[in-house]
């Protein structure tokens, strides 16, 4: 576990400079005199922090953690989820994840890399030696009046230190599921769950999928119905007030495992597990919403019916199945088209050619955004979710029972209308929301689906 501390910003006087050049506009500029200090973007009406007042040298100004923080800021005020420090033969790169695709925002040379690496680990609370073991540290950071839980890992590289930081921002979370992009169906069939209490409830997509935020979407949205909620994560992604989060330590014996038996004396109407990840978890997992708790868990499989033959193959019984498991919401996450340049335009044979092949009928529409100043030209303006609700009846179990294969269950939904992540893509694709050309780069929003 990665040490915890809050690092309090206050807003200095002198004004001091800051990075106000648009990291998204200055793509693979050679920052270096900006970074250095010596002709920082600074407006003409800003005097320098030439350290005058406060008696302090420029020097000492430019060593104190503020690259890191204004990078920090840059990060956030473009939403990125991460900035990634890459080490190059000769100085770094710096790269920020904006909308889940990484995009190149500076190179810095030698000194300024340095400079920076310097900064993030004083930020961080991690010794500036030279690292030549992986450290982690985890920090909430005050930026600007607003909390960010910030977590930093540095990696030992053949070039250098690789740096790598999350930015979990609360506000982030803190949305509805509404705002997830679920249809009224799928919302409402979740919110039917949510207010009975029993079985296993899964959320299953590939890493960044929206898996997590939908979660911990839905432990909000518990929390307003006043019942007990106890986690176990590994790590706590986010910290949420009203709900007793443990961690995974397993240095000190607190596995998944031993972590949801002393959950259960914890006397909780909801069980949330980070990851069913192994077959001990998937036993824990089953163990705990047979004993009539509902339990809430994150999955890796492709679609919703997937999660059969992952259970299987960590060893539970279809018994066991057909018993606990009760909603299996599969998630992709897909970039959504800016609005401000969106125009329609024709499926390409290509594209025909794809969905055919998936079994998928084109879309009456489809879209695409050339990109403007809004977009950044990027063509794409934040994320939202594609979803697959399953919620299991009797025929389900029935046929789950009967030791069912995936293929033959799928038939059996499909004769049932039930609608897949390739359904629900669509839809939103033919509404403007998302495009073909995305789904394509995504490449599995198909597979299996239908
Ligand atoms: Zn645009």
């Amino acid at each position: 576990m990665g040490k915890i501390k809050v690092a309090r910003y206050t807003e200095p006087t002198p004004p001091r400079r800051t990075i106000r050049e648009d990291l998204m506009r200055v793509l693979m500029t050679d920052l270096s005199d900006l970074f250095s200090g010596k002709t920082g973007p600074v407006d003409d009406t800003t005097p320098i922090a030439d350290g005058g007042d406060a008696g302090l040298s420029e020097e000492l100004i430019v060593d104190t953690t503020r690259l890191a923080e204004d990078m920090i800021r840059d990060a956030v005020r473009e939403r990125a989820t991460d900035i990634h420090i890459d080490p190059q033969s000769v100085g770094s790169r710096i790269r920020l994840r904006v909308d889940g695709r990484v995009i190149d925002t500076a190179v810095l040379n030698e000194m300024q890399t340095h400079r920076l690496v310097n900064q993030v680990k004083t930020l961080a609370d991690i010794d500036p030696v030279k690292t030549f073991a992986p450290e982690d540290a985890r920090l909430t950071y005050e930026l600007d009046g607003n909390l960010i839980d910030i977590r930093v890992t540095i990696v030992p590289c053949v070039t250098g230190e690789k740096i790598a930081i999350r930015l979990l921002d609360p506000q982030r979370v803190s949305s509805n599921i509404t705002s997830l992009g679920l249809n009224h169906d799928a919302e409402s069939e979740l919110k039917d769950w949510l207010a009975g209490v029993s079985g296993l409830f899964l959320v299953t997509g590939p890493t960044g999928s929206g898996k997590t935020t939908l979660l911990y979407a839905l432990l909000h949205e518990i929390r307003k119905h006043q019942r007990s909620i106890v986690t176990i994560e590994d790590p706590v992604e986010y910290q949420i007030d009203g709900i007793t989060q443990v961690q995974v330590d397993t240095r000190h014996g607190l596995t998944f495992a031993q972590g949801l038996r002393t959950m259960l004396r914890l006397d909780p109407d909801y069980l949330m597990l980070g990851e069913v990840r192994d077959a001990e978890s998937a036993r824990s997992a089953i163990d705990a919403s047979i004993s009539g708790r509902a339990l809430m868990s994150t999955m890796h499989a492709r679609d919703a019916v997937s999660t059969l033959s992952a259970l299987r193959n960590w060893g539970a019984t279809d018994l066991e199945i057909a018993v606990s498991l009760s909603v299996v919401v599969a998630a992709r996450l897909v970039r959504r088209l800016c609005e401000n340049c969106r125009q329609e335009c024709p499926v390409t044979d290509e594209q025909k050619k794809w969905l055919a092949a998936m079994g998928v009928p084109s879309p009456k529409k489809n879209f695409t955004s050339p990109g403007c100043p809004s977009c950044k030209n990027l063509g794409y303006l934040g994320r939202t979710g594609v979803f697959e609700t399953w919620r299991l009846d009797e025929s389900d179990y029935d046929l789950i029972l009967t030791g069912v294969d995936e293929h033959s269950m799928r038939k059996h939904l499909a004769r049932k209308k039930h609608r897949t992540l390739v359904h629900d893509a669509m839809d939103k694709v033919e509404a403007g929301i998302t495009s073909l050309a995305e789904l394509q780069s995504l490449g599995d929003v198909g597979g299996g689906g239908r």
